[in-house]
């Protein structure tokens, strides 16, 4: 099947923190992709903007080793590449300075789409805004994209939403998430709104109840300083997790329309409920043999930051009364695995004598690896030997489904961004969803740290502590196996 590439208009996207990490491993990696699927209008310009002093060859050189590295399969297209490459520029910039502006206000244009990102620290997002007006570079129609985290907590998350409301309507930001840009995470929505098969059941009358899983083999390694002052909690359960449980758990809006949507992933937030800390489970992984424990990664052998996180909660309306919404992520366990699973009710009663098994409908979506969809079916065991049954997948894997439109499965970053050139804001978080997140969030850190609550430990390679498994046990449930 050959994917539908839906073009856009001629931009100048201005990558403020051009030559960082992120932009040298995802976003740039990532719209080389594009410009190979012919996205990307011939005119278009991509801009590095950064301290260093790089000119345009320089710049283009470091990109082409950035693909080198990080582009798959696409980067061994020299041809490609080359054309790519001279859509590139870069300007040096000071964010906080004075130098590099001018330069900038000189390159960009103001008759086609303008779009900023901003992938440097938070706490540079103010400066560039302003500069970007009293340098009179951008305009009531430009684009800014904001990377996480979008502040620590409710108040610097209000302040850095005042900041930037200063200098921009809301309808130009973009906040990203990137778990919002993955193909399953839309197709969630395609699956409950675009079928008859789902809807009907998706309440506490057929739904038992349902997880979501992140969970990642990798330590908090390198960046174990910046990780002990956040923590899974605010790393990736207010944003990432919480995100997933709105789409998950929202009403079908009006229109697959960006404010309609997070009108209703923000009636989601503000119906959770408070968690009381017994149905709270904070771990941290011990050394093992692939790697140090997390307080050798953190450098801070008393750290009480939490590397897992296990809890359970509610949403308070009438869909949704009763069932438990159970939510866990981690790093160093057992397997790279996200999926989030729904589990359907059991039959209450069997017709078929010796079958004391209790069978489920369970529909898990795989946001990772493999992503895709399947949907647990009971069948009688094929043989002879009478009516045995048995719980079978009925497996939509996307590479397998879809050939070659699977290509489309790469990788959230291009399709984000190709939106916001696009001016759609449907997978960006509102200001007020996330400011939303933290009030819900931020009463659960503090009684935690008032508490000096200690973390479990964990071995690492493993599904987390013991006491993850317990908070489901309790309710005679149990979690889905991690498998990678
Ligand atoms: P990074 O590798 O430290 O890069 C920071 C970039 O900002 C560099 O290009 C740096 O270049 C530039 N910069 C720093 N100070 C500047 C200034 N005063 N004026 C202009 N440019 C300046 O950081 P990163 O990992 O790419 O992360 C960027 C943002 O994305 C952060 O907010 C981070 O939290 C977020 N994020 C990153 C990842 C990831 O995987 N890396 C994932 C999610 C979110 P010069 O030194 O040349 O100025």
């Amino acid at each position: 099947m050959v994917s539908r590439v839906i073009p856009v208009d001629e931009f100048d996207l201005v990558i403020f923190g051009g030559t960082g990490d992120l932009a040298r491993r995802k976003i740039l990696p990532g719209l080389f992709r594009r410009f190979l699927s012919g996205q990307m209008p011939a005119g278009s310009r991509i801009i590095g903007a950064a301290r260093s002093e790089l000119d345009g060859d320089g710049y283009r050189e470091m990109i082409a080793e950035a693909v080198a590295e990080f582009g798959g399969e696409e980067a061994s297209n020299k041809k490609g590449l080359e054309a790519f490459l001279k859509q590139l520029e870069y300007v040096a910039i000071d964010a906080r300075g004075e130098g590099g502006w001018a330069d900038l206000a000189a390159i960009v244009r103001q008759d086609v789409v303008q779009a900023f990102y901003f992938s440097v620290a938070p706490s540079l997002f103010g400066d560039l805004a302003e500069r970007l007006h009293t340098n009179k570079i951008a305009n009531a129609q430009s684009r800014i994209v904001v990377e996480k985290p979008f502040g620590r907590d409710l108040e610097t998350a209000r302040e850095l939403n005042q900041t930037l409301a200063a200098h921009f309507d809301e309808s130009q930001i973009y906040r990203i998430d990137h778990y919002l840009g993955k193909e399953t995470v839309q197709n969630l929505m395609a699956v409950r709104f675009g079928n008859v098969l789902f809807e009907p059941l998706w309440n506490n009358h057929y739904v038992d109840h349902i997880q979501i899983t992140v969970a990642e083999t990798v330590g908090v390694g390198g960046r174990g300083a910046y990780y002990d002052k956040s923590g899974a909690m605010r790393d990736m359960v207010q944003n990432h997790l919480m995100q997933l449980l709105c789409l998950i758990a929202m009403e079908p809006p009006g229109q697959f329309e960006a404010d309609a949507v997070r009108d209703e992933k923000l009636k989601v937030i503000r119906a959770l409920q408070s968690i009381d800390h017994h149905h709270i489970v904070r771990g941290q992984y011990d050394a093992g043999p692939d790697g140090p424990s997390y307080r050798e990664d953190a450098e801070n052998p008393r750290s009480f930051t939490e590397s897992f996180i296990a809890m359970r909660c509610h949403i308070a309306n009438w869909r949704w009364a009763g069932v438990p919404f159970y939510l866990r992520t981690g790093k160093r366990m057992k397997a790279r695995s996200s999926e989030i699973a729904v589990v359907f009710k059991d039959l209450g009663h069997t017709i078929f004598e010796g079958d004391e098994a209790r069978h489920r409908n369970i529909l898990a979506i795989r946001l990772q690896p493999n992503e895709g969809i399947d949907l647990q079916v009971t069948i009688k065991e094929p043989g002879p030997g009478g009516m045995r049954l048995i719980d079978v997948p009925l497996d939509m894997t996307f590479a397998d489904a879809l050939g070659d439109g699977a290509e489309d499965v790469t990788d959230a970053y291009e399709r984000l961004i190709m939106d916001v050139i696009r001016g759609n804001q449907t997978l960006f978080m509102r200001g007020d969803e996330v400011e939303a997140a933290w009030a819900w969030t931020d009463p659960l850190i503090n009684s935690w740290e008032a508490r000096n609550d200690v973390p479990k430990h964990y071995d690492a390679g493993s599904a987390g502590p013991e006491d993850a498994m317990m908070l489901l046990h309790r309710d005679g449930r149990k979690w889905r196996e991690i498998k990678g």
